[in-house]
């Protein structure tokens, strides 16, 4: 009987019987973590001491609610950042490997972890939106993994999901290099929201946020649209602004 399954449904059938392993280093998990206790070690949550706005972490302690230099010149359009941690070793390794391999199981893990780290405002949101790739580059990658990491978290939280709210209408190539102003050029009018959120609370999910200008703009675009709040939640976040 056993012979004349295909090999993938037996394959399948097997992995079901064996514990799952943790996305970190394929060592089998002998319970409902997401990740193994060494791995969880290595992903730690992001300091303290952080811009309240931006969430970019401080070097040094700081006293709290300091807000960051390019936050205090020119306040960004949403509202907080949840992250799991800073986008470095471990993290940054799974970010890739979700990116570009699609690392088995990579998603479920990295979506609890980080929602047992969103803030108390990013939890009371009601929509879940993903930034959009455009279709383009959609079509060369086959999947958005910002759309992936935002379905499981829309489903730990009960949440709604609308992964087609926002739309990417032109490429806007590379943005390493570029200044901010320059990356703020460049993002304009990327987006645009397909239908309106009035009062809605959004929670809008990125991999990475390294300067925020990409999610800065897509906050834009959504309380354009009537959205009473933006959340973002990314996996990582950069240690600095790299400009
Ligand atoms: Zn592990
Ligand atoms: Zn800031």
């Amino acid at each position: 009987m056993l012979n004349t399954l295909p090999a993938t449904l037996l394959s399948r059938a097997i992995d079901r019987l064996l514990p799952p392993l943790c996305p970190g280093c394929d060592r089998y998990l002998d319970d409902q973590a997401p990740f193994c206790a060494g791995c969880l070690r290595q992903l730690e949550p992001l300091p303290a001491a952080r811009c309240p706005r931006c969430a970019l972490p401080y070097p040094a302690p700081l006293e709290t609610g300091h807000i960051c230099q390019a936050c205090g010149e020119n306040p960004p359009p949403y509202d907080g950042v949840s992250a799991i941690g800073p986008y470095r070793g471990l993290l940054r390794d799974l970010v890739h490997g979700l990116k570009f391999r699609r690392l088995p199981q990579a998603d479920s893990a990295l979506a609890q972890l980080l929602a047992g780290r969103l803030s108390e405002a990013a939890r009371r949101c009601d929509l879940v939106a993903p930034v959009p790739l455009h279709p383009g580059r959609l079509r060369e990658r086959s999947f958005n993994q910002s759309a992936l990491i935002a379905r499981k978290l829309a489903r730990i939280l009960h949440s709604n999901i609308d992964a087609r709210l926002l739309t990417r209408t032109r490429p806007t190539g590379p943005q390493p290099g570029l200044r901010a102003e320059q990356r703020r050029v460049n993002l304009r009018g990327a987006f645009t929201a397909r239908k309106e959120c009035c009062g809605y609370r959004v929670l809008l999910v990125d991999d990475v946020l390294t300067t925020g200008a990409t999610v800065a703009e897509a906050a834009r675009i959504l309380k354009q649209a009537g959205a009473a709040e933006v959340q973002v939640a990314v996996l990582g976040r950069a240690p600095r602004h790299l400009v």
